[in-house]
């Protein structure tokens, strides 16, 4: 048994990129506070944070087709994409403040430039994309996108894509030549590297196993190494619950009235991955489709250059699937775990409400790489069987909650920030936009559990996050001026890449 006086102000659970934006910004923020990590693996960021385990897109709302939606009257709302591409920019700014300050370095290790865009088939999608480019590129976040339907454009934009294709059927695409590819492993690795130089208290083979409020007001942490077998006990004032798709068994064991009447919904994925040089030199964009009929939304299929290790590859998915396991290196034991008395009718009702969703998931689970490889053909008409291999990606543990809207046991597809009345405890909970608005989501745990100390820290925000607190586009001047040192910063306005 461990030392029960083992006090800390701030205990972050899980060394992901939640964690890790959090711990930078109490660091920049309360440098004198101490900060303890416990990491159940060996390493930082190899769950969802992994470079291999997500699709690496810096979501900017640039090119994901489901974050515009068409209204019953035929025009186009485009609010959510301008909500996620205005935090975009929040992570885009924070990540300066951080290189231009030194306190990580090498920003082409874990960003690149890369350009985004639609494409669909069919005269509905082309008219719908057509409708969206209209809507979106009056709005200065979207300016300088570009729309066409002509095929020759089109075999210049995407050569690989529209080689031998064919069909009568009419096609269209969107680009927006300032994408990005994030490579959101690399970035986690950083910040560790920057807070372990900051004297935060890192340990790795830990896992927090269980946890309860004290007498004193404060949280106690039973900690498992899992080198020695030891159980060690550790309190602080505030605990960060940055377990990714683990955190909604630990947010269980608080108890806190908000960890009530909450389910997770696991959803695994999978990718196809391309290292021929010949067929990857052929594309440089993020493609993303539609998604089908009855496919959930993180199942938009897409086409993907991507930079890890300074090598390019292609990525092709993901395809869906289902798995009980929380995490990637979690236990099959973990959703029915997760059924407690107070959300099992909240489970039931999403259980039955998704019957649809289960039923794709079992079909996509049972795909062979023969009928994975047609699906891809349906973006590279020559895509051959031996140049794509596939990789088993992060999971995504789907919020599920009684809401107003859908009524008992409704399936959430978005990220939500659950906290304690007193503040003293957060939990993350879902995965999407996910990693590319970890920055906006981080500030909001602070705002909400630190009021007290938001207005002090409101300055040193302004400084790391000069729009912190506007809507951008309502600021075009501003807007272009963050974009342009940005872009200087994170070195993207390089227009030749030193790729081995
Ligand atoms: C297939 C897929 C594609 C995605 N694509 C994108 C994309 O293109 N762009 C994007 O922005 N986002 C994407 N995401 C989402 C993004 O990857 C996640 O939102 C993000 O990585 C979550 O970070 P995290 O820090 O919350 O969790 P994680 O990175 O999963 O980290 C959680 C950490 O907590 C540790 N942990 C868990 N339980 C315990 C415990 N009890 N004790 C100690 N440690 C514990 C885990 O070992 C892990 O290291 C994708 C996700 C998936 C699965």
């Amino acid at each position: 048994m461990g030392n029960r006086d083992n006090k800390t102000d701030v205990i972050l659970i899980g060394a992901g990129i939640m964690s890790a934006t959090l711990g930078t910004f109490l660091k920049e923020l309360v440098p004198e506070w101490d900060i303890t990590v416990f990491e159940s693996l060996s390493k930082p960021g190899e769950e969802s944070s992994n470079e291999w385990n997500n699709a690496g897109t810096g979501h900017a709302a640039l090119c994901e087709l489901n974050y515009t939606v068409e209204k019953p009257d035929g025009s186009l709302d485009i609010s959510k994409a301008i909500k996620i591409n205005e935090q975009f920019q929040v992570s885009m700014q924070f990540w300066s403040y951080l290189v231009k300050n030194n306190l990580i370095r090498n920003p082409q290790e874990f960003i690149m430039p890369l350009p985004h865009m639609s494409m669909v088939q069919g005269e509905e999608n082309v008219s719908f994309l057509k409708k969206r480019y209209e809507a979106m590129s009056k709005n200065p976040l979207f300016e300088g996108m570009e729309f066409s339907d002509n095929p020759e454009k089109l075999s210049e934009w995407i050569p690989l894509i529209m080689k031998e294709r064919q069909t009568n059927e009419p096609i269209a695409a969107t680009k927006v030549e300032y994408g990005t590819d994030v490579n959101f492993g690399a970035l986690t690795r950083l910040l560790f590297e920057h807070l372990s130089a900051q004297n935060v208290n890192i340990q790795y083979r830990h896992r927090v196993n269980n946890m309860k409020r004290t007498s004193d007001g404060l949280w106690e942490l039973k900690v498992k190494n899992l080198d020695s077998g030891n159980v060690e006990h550790h309190k602080a004032k505030f605990i960060f619950i940055g377990g990714g798709g683990g955190s909604l068994p630990l947010l269980q064991k608080t108890r806190i009235p908000e960890s009530k009447h909450i389910g997770g919904f696991p959803v695994s994925g999978l990718f196809m991955v391309c290292n021929n040089p010949e067929v990857v030199e052929k594309h440089h964009a993020k493609v993303y489709g539609k998604a089908k009929v009855g496919a959930p939304p993180m199942s938009v299929p897409h086409l993907d250059t991507r930079f890890i290790d300074n090598k390019k590859s292609l990525l092709f998915g993901p395809f869906a699937g289902f798995s009980p396991k929380f995490l990637k290196t979690g236990s099959m034991f973990d959703l029915i775990l997760s059924v407690k008395p107070n959300n099992v009718l909240t489970m039931l009702s999403a259980g039955v409400k998704e019957m649809a969703l289960t039923k794709y998931l079992i079909q996509q689970v049972l795909l062979s790489k023969e009928q994975r490889m047609e699906e891809l053909r349906e973006f590279i008409p020559t895509a051959k069987s031996e140049d794509w291999d596939l990789v088993v990606a992060g999971q995504r543990v789907q919020v599920i909650k009684d809401t107003e809207a859908g009524g008992k046991g409704t399936l959430q597809f978005g990220t939500e920030v659950i906290t304690s009345s007193d503040g003293s405890v957060a939990a993350l909970l879902g995965a999407s936009p996910g990693a590319s608005t970890a920055v906006h989501v981080m500030l909001e745990v602070l705002s909400r559990c630190f009021p007290e100390h938001m207005n002090e820290w409101e300055v040193k925000i302004k400084k790391m996050i000069p729009s912190f607190g506007m809507s951008l586009m309502d600021y075009p001047e501003l807007l272009q001026e963050i974009r342009q040192s940005s872009e200087k910063a994170l070195g993207l306005d390089k227009k030749e890449l030193i790729l081995s």
